[in-house]
C-alpha cells in the first residue's frame, strides 16, 4: 500500500509530541503549540485520580505512623 507517509495539510510541520502516561505508560501524544493534553502526564482523569490517590494515601499513612508515636509519648 503505498503512501505510508503521511504529511500534514500545505506542509504545516507541526510536531508531534509523545510522553508516556506516569502511571500506566500508555502514550500520549499531542501536537506542539497545543495546549498540553488536559490529565497531562496522565492519559486520562483515571490515571491522574489513582496516581494522586495513591500520593495522598501514602502521606495519610505517614501522618498517621507520626501521630501514632507522638500520642504514645
Ligand atoms: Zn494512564
Amino acid at each position: 500500500m503505498p503512501g505510508t507517509k503521511v504529511k500534514g495539510n500545505q506542509g504545516s510541520d507541526k510536531i508531534c509530541k509523545k510522553v508516556r502516561c506516569s502511571y500506566c505508560k500508555k502514550e500520549i501524544t499531542w501536537q506542539e503549540g497545543d495546549p498540553l493534553p488536559p490529565y497531562f502526564p496522565f492519559c486520562s482523569a483515571r490515571c491522574k485520580l489513582v496516581d494522586l490517590g495513591s500520593w495522598l494515601e501514602e502521606e495519610y499513612r505517614i501522618k498517621e505512623y507520626f501521630s501514632r508515636r507522638e500520642a504514645n509519648d
